[in-house]
């Protein structure tokens, strides 16, 4: 079976677990437990537009689960069939980056690549954070300066309370020489971004508004 689930998909699907972990801890009656096993399944099931007979046998054991252990082996089971994030080199991206003057590059080394939806990376030298997605197909970047938040916020990428700060990027206005900044408040760790996104909308968003 080849890969067929996308970081955001798996990070529902893990989510969906831990529901089903908390049913079984805190329900005891079987019928409204045997409901929320099949709506956790149909759930699972409903992110993908099509599945085949064998990748609809595999997310529907989805509704087995119970506690920690099965449902980490469960996942780890599954996460051989995330499609990684496209591969990248330093000279793609410096291709996608092509006015940043002194552009940092990111610890690709580090990066599982089927651990993320964007790539994001810092460059605490000149308070910027750049970011790479798929958008409609074609690997997007953008960058911009970023200045954390002293308290945690609600991220504009993956909707969750994090430690968050403003990205702001710069884009020519319409008149000559003028400039306009477009931002809004996102995660302050891409890392933790990535594992808390489960829908790739807010992303896209997110990406297509603020490029140049
Ligand atoms: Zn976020």
């Amino acid at each position: 079976m080849e890969p067929f689930i996308r970081n955001d998909q798996y990070n529902f699907i893990k989510y969906q677990t831990q529901v089903l972990i908390h049913g079984h801890a805190s329900v005891n009656d079987t019928g409204v437990l045997n409901a929320l096993k099949s709506l956790s399944a149909e759930k699972v099931l409903s992110l993908f537009a099509e599945l085949s007979e064998e990748q609809n046998q595999l997310l529907s054991t989805v509704s087995d689960i119970k506690e920690r252990d099965h449902a980490d082996a469960f996942l780890a089971h599954i996460k051989d069939y995330v499609i990684p994030f496209p591969s990248i080199t330093e000279q793609s991206i410096k291709k996608m980056f092509p006015k940043a003057k002194k552009l940092k590059m990111p610890a690709l080394e580090d990066i599982d690549f089927r651990e993320i939806s964007y790539l994001g990376w810092d460059d605490k030298g000149t308070n910027r954070k750049y970011m790479i997605s798929l958008l409609d197909g074609k690997l997007t970047g953008i960058y911009g300066t970023f200045k954390p938040l002293s308290k945690k916020g609600i991220c504009a990428i993956c909707n969750k309370f994090e430690e968050t700060g403003m990205f702001l990027t710069e884009t020519k206005g319409t008149q000559l020489g003028t400039y306009t900044k477009k931002g809004n408040y996102i995660c302050h760790d891409s890392r933790k971004c990535n594992e808390n996104l489960n829908s790739l909308e807010q992303l896209h968003d997110f990406i297509g508004r603020l490029r140049g």
